[in-house]
């Protein structure tokens, strides 16, 4: 536990990389299942200072994202996008 300059608890969300603490695990954009834990719901991809991640393993995160958005593994985004249905010509 960490105390700030007022004596306030800060609580540190495991300010840890994953891929630092897990030598095993391996950034490829051929595996969506280890990069989508890092994506949002909509596909955004979660900030460094909420996921935890260092800036190394960040960049490669990120490259292997968009990387995989690219071969279709993961969406670029997923709102819902209003089908016409109808058109009026
Ligand atoms: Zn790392």
């Amino acid at each position: 536990m960490a105390f700030d300059n007022k004596n306030r608890r800060i609580f540190i969300k495991h300010k840890l990389c994953r891929f630092c603490a897990d030598p095993n695990l391996k950034i490829d954009y051929k595996e969506p299942n280890t990069l989508g834990v890092f994506t949002s719901e909509r596909g955004k991809i979660i900030p460094r200072r909420i996921s935890g991640n260092c800036a190394r393993h960040q960049r490669q995160l990120a490259l292997a994202i968009k990387r995989a958005r690219n071969i279709a593994l993961l969406p670029f985004t997923t709102a819902k996008i209003k089908m016409k249905e109808h058109r009026e010509f």
